[in-house]
Formats: structure tokens, C-alpha cells, sequence
């Protein structure tokens, strides 16, 4: 037992009944106080002692069932089965190269595989949440996985609980507990004991559950237990997270496989048919028919998306783009609209106060950042004292109304709250000394529903009575204002102080200002009932209201054209003003319609013109879900972004959600697909961008695998029906096959954007993976290939001794792979592009193979292995020219294809094509 002296041991028995005891002994039995929490050393020793606060693993497959995955695909056992007749029959030397493929084959996909797992896990780290707990009297955001019991954890709306608690503090708490419960509505919090025996959870409402979600209000807990012992660890037992589902691409690609294995088989059928007919030796025909069978039936496909997949998915993760899920890699390829919020998205969300408009007078302020240093100006003019006492009347406000801090010029809450901050020091006020003599009683936080915050504090001056602070949306405060203060004294706000209002508004908002009122009202201290505070929000006194700027984010812009050079469509959602929003959306190239929460409550049917609206502005979370479904019925693959609680269901129906790993809730980021880590909308962009290229890459790898199998298929059948020789024996299709799954094969997978990425349409999710026309191309090269290497095979056979001959065919047919493996890096840039000289990986894996080629040709060992024999000058300078036929094919193929593309183009533009492109879903 760690604990030290004084402190009881915390129990460690789950079946206490937390929820019936008073909350002072739950504290004592927890041995914390409330007011200061744990002290570190203890945090130590607990962690020592109840270990990390987190569930059981879902079962991550052991490095040894990794391995015999790997030997236990049909087609390897079948080749360890030839392998064991070859030995059987007396043939050591192939029964042993046989043993040593399998070997280098399941280390490769071993390693291969394993480094796919790990990059997946150490995202999952990554994503790992974090909450704000209370140790040695200080707030601090931890990883949840460090929590103690006796921890003091403070819930925010929109977090995600950690542990099992008990709860000290509940202000309009609600707690999504489906997870747990399975019960849909929110659960009420509250903080009095409930004295039940076996009480079920949903009714414990002074308990808060580790893994469910603050769906309203604030509160504090003191956790109880952790890890396994929680109640979802009793029941993580039972939700092992669903494995990984196959994305669609890997079930097309499953599937494409078996028809190709079909395919391969009857080829394999067939070229034993003919040996046999042909009198061959029975025991070499099944053994090449088993290498055979191996090089044509491409099983490894799906392992080696799921392992590019996995790649990309690490390199976008130091990118900025945490992707949860493989499929959303494919998505993000094909996705054609993206809706993102302004601030802090578009914007640097760092704002500051510029103009304001308080007691009826405009006035501009100056200096920038979280220093209050800068000062106010009134068109020039010394301001009076009754101008002073309203500027501070409404500085108090914006102190009051308000839950972030400035230490250091570093902003701890939310970045307009602090910018209020800084102006309201600007007007001569000092912020703690307000805040500390008007002491908040109660409040309703901010909600983009009503856009607007109020708290409520004792006046210092007087007992009886509270001052009510306001903040929010003009058009939404001006409901609830009937007053409004001038310099020398108030007034009705009539209709025309209201139409003056609304025209400062207008105009702040024309400059991309960010605008927000504040209103203040006097009430008796005994009609503040904190159950109901809203219903006080009225009859208030319009102080004034302040423009903030909030700059584009850098690069934004160009992302956003990017995206329209991309055939993309950008839509920008903001809870803010219309005009504001057209503000920024022109600076950034957002050009089309706006549209208002309002206008789309007045027309709650008609979805039919939403595509083509470009800004919505006063939308409230409900709205993008809407948004997103239109946009989907019209034929969209959507990404949406999203940062609150309430946008998790529109997170969740997009196509790509999209959650900011920075402001965002964890609601929000375990609705989502993809979390940003730098909150950039540019980095969305990226993401699409890799997607794209990933997919492109896995198609690469699918023309050079499928070109291969067809041509090691031709050769094989046709050169005993035209009388050749045999052109490759089992070990050197065992070898090709190396080739083909190995290095090379992998590296494809790495190749970088090709420069025209983001210069064509997005591809339709319904795209197959083999056109006829892709299928044509393979069957091209693939005939090149064979003719190529039946040619040398022809020429050599009466040129050069058998043997000699042999050799020759087999290093033209390694040869022509190595072409391949470059010709298929593009569907139309031509090999002499620069950048063909990308990606090295590749470019060692084929001087590797090379080099090996050139060992098993002239190493007089090898040579026994290999059945070769070394080779002159002038035949390796045959091979390489036959080799380089196939380059010359695909070259005149790709020009051909570039000339009709540029045809196509001539007349419209890329972007007029995308739209014109059919997107059904
Ligand atoms: P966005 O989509 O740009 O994030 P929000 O929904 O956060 O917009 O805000 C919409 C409007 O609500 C703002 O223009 C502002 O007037 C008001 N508002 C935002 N945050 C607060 C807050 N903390 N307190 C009061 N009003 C706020
Ligand atoms: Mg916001």
C-alpha cells in the first residue's frame, strides 16, 4: 500500500455502493480533499498500485499468430507440400529453395504486416483522450489513462469521463450514457446521494461513468475506480472492440482476387495438361505447376493494400490528419465536397477587438494580440467622463461574462473570450479585481442555439441585489433588450436605436468582423432562482457591441483553390453573421450563394438548391446534418467538420467527419473519421490529396502484379504449344514471384503524388478497380512481355546451347519486370517525366533485384540453385534491349492517351467536367 500516513487506503472493492454513501465519506474513504485533489507523489504511488486507468486491449494478434498467418495461406502450404515431394523424390536442392522461399516470403509479409499493425497502434495512441483533473490544488489536462482513484476530474460539456466517479459538482450536468446504459436521452446528473440498494446505473445520479460523454453543463467528480474495475471494464469483456471491418476497397479487391485465382488456376490446369501430355516428367510439371500456381494467383492482394493503406495512414498522421478507420483513406480519394467551419478553421482564431460601438459612439481600437497594450480612439476626440464610465460599464461585462484567462499572454479558454479580456484592460479595467468582487452565482453558458452567455453575480455594493452579464449575437440579444445606454443616460431602444444597431452590426460585419452585443440588467438578488436563469435574460440594457477580427488562416487560400482546381467544392458553415461570413469567405475564394439558419427553417423541405449554396451562416449544429444529407442525395461524397457536442450526428452521417484535435470535444472526435491535429483547414486538403495518391498507388501495384501473372501465364502455356523449350523452371517462378510481392511490389506503394493529383476530378466512388479499359493495358503489356521473352527464347534455342538459352529467357522475363515496375507508376505521365526519379525505396528495390539477377546468373553457386549459367556481354545487352520493348509500347500507348486527354480538355474547363461528371451514390 502506497498511501501515506492519514489517508485511508482507497477500496479497491468495486461492490461499494459509491452512490448511497454521503458525500464526505466518499471523500475521506477516496483520502482527497475536494478543494486541492491528490498530491502528485500520491498520484504515483496510486498509479503504482491500480495501475494504468485503461480498458483491456481489444485481442491485437501476437507476433507468432502473425508469422503463421503467413505460412498458412493456401498457397504457401501447397508450395511447402511440393516442396516436401521434392524432397521426397530425391530432389534436395529445389526441396531447399523451396523451404528458403517460404521463408523470405513470410518474413517479408511478417514485417511487412507488422509494421502496418504498429503504425495503426501508435495512431490509436495518438487518439488517446485526455481530461482536466485537480492535483496539488492546480487544474490539468492529463491523459485519461493516468487517472487515479481520488483523482478530482473536472467535466466539461462535450468531454468524455475517464473513470467511474462520484459526483461533487453538477451544473445542468447531462450525460450521454449510452454506451453504457444503452438508453438514447441524455442522463440528468446531479450531486445528492441516492439511497438504493442495487440502484441500476441509469438511476445512480450522482455517479458519472467512465467512456460516456458530457452532453450539457459542468461538473466535477472524485473518481472511484479505474480501468477494469470500472463498469465498463466489466463490460469491456463483453464490447471487444469490432475488429477492424474490410474497407470496401480491400472486399473489391477480396473479390477481384478470387475471380483472378479462378483464372490462375485453370491456366495452372491447363500447363499441367499440356506437360503431362507431352511426356514430361511428372514430378517437375507438378512442381512447376505449384510455382506456377503460386506466381499467377495474386492471393497477397488485399495484405498489401491493407499495408499501404496503413503506411499512408502513418504519413498522414504526421501530416496533421489522424485517420480512425482504413476506409476513410479510400473516401478521402473521392470525396468532391467539403464543408468546414470558419473560426478557427479558415481563420487563426486569434482575435482581436477593432471597433466598437458603445453607448451609442463608434470607436476603433488599436494593438494586436493578448498584450494590453494599445489603446481606444473616439474619432480622434478626448473621451468625457460619462463616455469613460459607459466604455467601463461594458468592459465589465465583457470581463464578467466570461470563462477564459490570460498567464502569459498565453490564452487558457476560448480565444474571443480572451481577446474581450484584453480589451476590456484596454478600457482601464483590471480583470481578476472585477471578478473577484462580483462573485458568479450562476449562468447559463454559451450555446450555438440561442448565441448567447449569461452569468449572474452578487452586486458588491448592494446584498440584495445581482447583476445579470449578457454576451452574444446581436440579432439574438436584441430580443431580449429593451433599453439602451447612452452616455448621458438611457434610453427606450426603440425601433429606430434598434435599426442603428442593426446598421453598426452590418457594417462591422461587411469588414469580416466577427460581432457580438453585450447587455447587462440589475435584478433582486432573491428573484435568482439558479434552476431557471434564463427566463432573467430579458428587459436587459444594450451596452454595446465590439467587431473582432479574426484573420484567414495562411494557406488557407490556396488550399481552398487547390480544391477547386481538384474539382472539389468548398462550403463554409459558421454560426456567425451572413455578412461577416461573406467577409471572409470572399477573402479566401469562397464565391457563391449564402444561405441563413433562418432561411433554412423557412423552407424545412425544399433541400433541392443547397448544393449549390457556397456560405451558410447562422446555421446552428442541427443545420449540417441537413446539409450533409442534401449533399449526399445530390450525388456528394461530403466531408464535414465539426467541434461540438451537438455535431457528432452530422460528424457521423458524412461521408468523411472531420473533428478538431485542438478545440474540439471528444464527442465530436468519436463521431468522426478524421481528427486534425492542427485544426488547419488545409490539412483536410492534404488528407484528400494522400488519399488520392494512395489509391492511385494501390493501382499501380495492381497493374504491375496482374501485368506479371499474365505474362508468366502466356509464356508458360505457349512455349510448349509452339515446341520451345520450357522458358522458366519452378525455382525461377518462384523467384519472379519474390520480385513481384517483395521490395518493388511494396514500394509502388510509396510512390509520391503524381503531379496531377489535384488537378483532375474526384473519382467516383463507383469506379471499379478494372475497367476494360485498365484490363486492356495489362493485357498489352503482358503480351509484350511473353512475345518478348518467347522471342529470345525462339532466337536462342537454335543460336546458343539449351542451357545458355534458358538463362537468356528467364533474365529478359526478370528484365521486363523491372520495366514494368516503372511503367505503371502512371496511367499517363511519360517514364522520362522527372518524376519517375521519385521515390527511392524504389529505386534500391530494383537495384537489389538487379543485382541479385545478376548474382544468380554469374555466382557459380547460385547457378547450381537457379539452373543458369553465366551469360555474355552481348546477351545481357539481348535481353535488356527486349526488355526495353515494352517501355517503347507503353510510351507510344501513354502518348496516345495524353494527346485524346488534351482533346477531351481543350474546350471546357476541369472544374465544368467534374461538375458534369455523374455522382450517384
Ligand atoms: P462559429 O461557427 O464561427 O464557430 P459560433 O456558433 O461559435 O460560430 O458563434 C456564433 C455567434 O455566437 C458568434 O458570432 C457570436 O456572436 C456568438 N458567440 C460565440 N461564442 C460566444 C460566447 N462564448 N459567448 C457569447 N456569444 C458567443
Ligand atoms: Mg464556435
Amino acid at each position: 500500500m502506497g498511501l501515506t500516513a492519514g489517508s485511508p487506503a482507497p477500496p479497491s472493492d468495486l461492490d461499494r455502493q459509491w452512490h448511497r454513501e454521503p458525500l464526505a465519506q466518499v471523500t475521506i474513504a477516496l483520502g482527497v480533499g475536494v478543494e486541492r485533489g491528490l498530491a502528485t507523489d500520491e498520484v504515483t504511488h496510486r498509479q503504482a498500485e491500480f495501475g494504468p486507468n485503461t480498458l483491456p486491449e481489444p485481442n491485437r494478434r501476437s507476433r507468432v499468430a502473425l508469422l503463421l498467418d503467413q505460412i498458412r495461406n493456401p498457397l504457401v502450404l501447397l508450395l511447402l507440400g511440393a516442396g516436401v515431394i521434392a524432397g521426397l523424390v530425391g530432389d534436395t536442392k529445389d526441396a531447399a529453395v523451396i523451404f528458403a522461399v517460404v521463408v523470405i516470403n513470410s518474413v517479408l509479409g511478417f514485417v511487412q504486416e507488422f509494421r502496418a499493425e504498429n503504425s495503426l497502434e501508435s495512431l490509436r495512441k495518438m487518439l488517446a483522450p485526455t481530461c482536466i483533473v485537480r492535483r496539488d490544488g492546480i487544474l490539468a489536462e492529463v491523459p485519461a489513462g493516468t487517472v487515479v482513484p481520488g483523482d478530482i476530474v473536472v467535466l466539461e460539456t462535450g468531454a468524455q469521463i475517464p473513470a467511474d466517479g462520484r459526483l461533487i459538482v453538477a451544473v445542468q450536468l447531462e450525460v450521454d450514457e449510452s454506451a453504457l446504459t444503452g438508453e438514447s436521452l441524455p442522463a440528468i446528473k446531479d450531486i445528492e446521494r441516492v439511497d438504493a440498494v442495487d440502484a441500476p446505473l441509469g438511476d445512480r445520479r450522482c455517479m458519472a461513468y467512465m467512456n460516456t460523454l458530457v452532453t450539457r453543463g459542468r461538473g466535477e467528480m472524485v473518481v472511484v475506480s479505474t480501468g477494469s474495475r470500472t463498469e465498463m471494464g466489466r463490460l469491456a469483456e463483453l464490447i471487444k472492440q469490432t475488429p477492424l471491418s474490410a474497407t470496401p476497397l480491400q472486399g473489391q479487391l477480396a473479390q477481384l482476387g478470387k475471380r483472378l485465382a479462378v483464372i490462375g488456376g485453370v491456366a495452372v490446369v491447363l500447363y499441367v495438361l499440356i506437360g503431362l501430355s507431352r511426356g514430361d516428367a511428372w514430378n517437375a510439371i507438378l512442381l512447376s505447376g505449384v510455382a506456377l500456381a503460386v506466381a499467377a494467383i495474386p492471393e497477397g492482394l488485399p495484405v498489401v493494400v491493407t499495408v499501404t493503406l496503413a503506411v499512408g495512414v502513418h504519413q498522414m498522421a504526421r501530416r496533421g490528419a489522424l485517420v480512425k478507420q482504413l476506409a476513410s483513406v479510400e473516401t478521402l480519394g473521392s470525396t468532391s465536397v467539403v464543408c468546414t467551419d470558419k473560426t478557427g478553421t479558415l481563420t487563426v482564431n486569434q482575435m482581436t477587438v477593432r471597433s466598437a460601438w458603445i453607448g451609442g459612439q463608434p470607436a476603433e481600437v488599436s494593438g494586436d494580440g493578448y498584450q494590453s497594450r494599445g489603446q481606444l480612439t473616439s474619432a480622434g476626440q478626448a473621451l468625457s467622463d460619462a463616455e469613460i464610465a459607459g466604455h467601463r460599464r461594458l468592459a465589465q461585462v465583457a470581463t464578467l461574462c466570461n470563462d477564459s484567462r490570460i498567464a502569459d499572454e498565453t490564452v487558457v479558454g476560448d480565444p474571443m473570450e480572451a481577446a474581450l479580456l484584453v480589451f476590456a484592460a484596454k478600457l482601464g479595467l483590471d480583470p481578476d479585481l472585477v471578478r473577484a468582487q462580483f462573485v458568479r452565482i450562476a449562468e447559463v453558458p454559451f450555446d450555438a442555439r440561442h448565441r448567447f452567455m449569461a452569468t449572474v453575480h452578487a452586486d458588491p455594493a448592494d446584498a440584495a441585489w445581482a447583476l445579470i452579464a449578457v454576451k452574444g449575437a446581436l440579432d439574438s440579444l436584441l430580443e431580449h433588450c429593451s433599453v439602451l445606454a447612452e452616455a448621458d443616460g438611457s434610453i427606450t431602444l426603440d425601433d429606430s436605436a434598434r435599426a442603428e444597431a442593426v446598421t453598426v452590426m452590418e457594417h462591422l460585419a461587411s469588414r469580416g468582423f466577427r460581432i457580438l452585443g453585450f447587455a447587462e440588467r440589475r435584478v433582486p438578488r432573491a428573484s435568482v432562482d439558479p434552476e431557471c436563469i434564463e427566463t432573467l435574460v430579458d428587459d436587459l440594457t444594450l451596452l454595446g457591441i465590439v467587431g473582432l477580427q479574426d484573420p484567414p488562416r495562411p494557406g488557407a487560400a490556396e488550399a481552398i483553390a487547390s480544391c477547386h482546381r481538384a474539382g472539389i467544392d468548398v462550403k463554409m458553415i459558421t454560426g456567425d453573421h451572413a455578412a461577416t461570413a461573406e467577409a471572409i469567405a470572399a477573402e479566401l475564394g469562397i464565391v457563391g450563394r449564402t444561405c441563413t439558419g433562418a432561411q433554412l427553417d423557412a423552407d424545412p423541405d425544399d433541400d433541392s438548391q443547397l448544393a449549390e449554396v457556397a456560405v451558410f451562416a447562422r446555421v446552428s449544429p442541427e443545420h449540417k446534418l441537413r446539409i450533409v444529407r442534401a449533399l449526399q442525395k445530390a450525388g456528394h461524397v461530403t466531408a464535414m467538420t465539426g467541434d461540438g457536442v451537438n455535431d457528432a450526428p452530422a460528424l457521423r452521417a458524412a461521408d468523411i467527419g472531420v473533428a478538431m484535435g485542438r478545440t474540439g470535444t471528444q464527442v465530436s472526435r468519436d463521431a468522426a473519421a478524421i481528427v486534425l491535429t492542427d485544426d488547419h483547414f488545409a490539412t483536410i486538403i492534404k488528407a484528400v490529396e494522400a488519399g488520392r495518391t494512395i489509391y492511385s498507388n494501390i493501382i499501380s501495384f495492381l497493374r504491375f502484379q496482374l501485368t506479371t501473372n499474365a505474362g508468366a501465364i502466356a509464356i508458360m502455356l505457349a512455349a510448349p504449344l509452339l515446341g520451345l523449350p520450357l522458358p522458366l523452371t519452378a525455382i525461377q517462378i518462384l523467384w519472379v514471384n519474390m520480385i513481384m510481392d517483395g521490395p518493388p511490389a511494396v514500394a509502388l506503394g510509396m510512390d509520391p503524388a503524381e503531379p496531377n493529383v489535384m488537378r483532375r476530378p474526384p473519382r467516383s466512388p463507383r469506379e471499379q478497380l478494372l475497367p476494360m479499359s485498365r484490363i486492356g493495358v495489362i493485357a498489352l503489356n503482358g503480351s509484350v512481355m511473353a512475345l518478348g521473352t518467347l522471342l529470345v527464347l525462339h532466337y536462342a534455342d537454335t543460336a546458343f546451347p539449351t542451357d545458355q538459352a534458358a538463362t537468356l529467357a528467364f533474365t529478359t522475363f526478370v528484365l521486363f519486370q523491372l520495366v514494368s515496375a516503372l511503367i505503371v507508376r502512371s496511367s499517363t505521365l511519360s517514364v522520362f517525366h522527372r518524376r519517375t526519379l521519385t521515390n527511392r525505396a524504389l529505386w534500391i528495390a530494383l537495384a537489389f533485384v538487379l543485382a541479385l539477377q545478376v548474382i544468380v546468373v554469374n555466382v557459380p553457386l547460385a547457378q547450381g540453385l537457379f539452373d543458369t549459367v553465366t551469360l555474355t556481354p552481348q546477351q545481357w545487352l539481348l535481353a535488356c534491349l527486349t526488355a526495353s520493348s515494352l517501355l517503347l509500347v507503353d510510351e507510344l500507348r501513354k502518348a496516345f492517351v495524353r494527346h485524346r486527354i488534351a482533346a477531351q480538355h481543350s474546350e471546357p474547363e476541369p472544374i465544368a467536367l467534374a461538375a458534369a461528371l455523374p455522382r450517384v451514390r
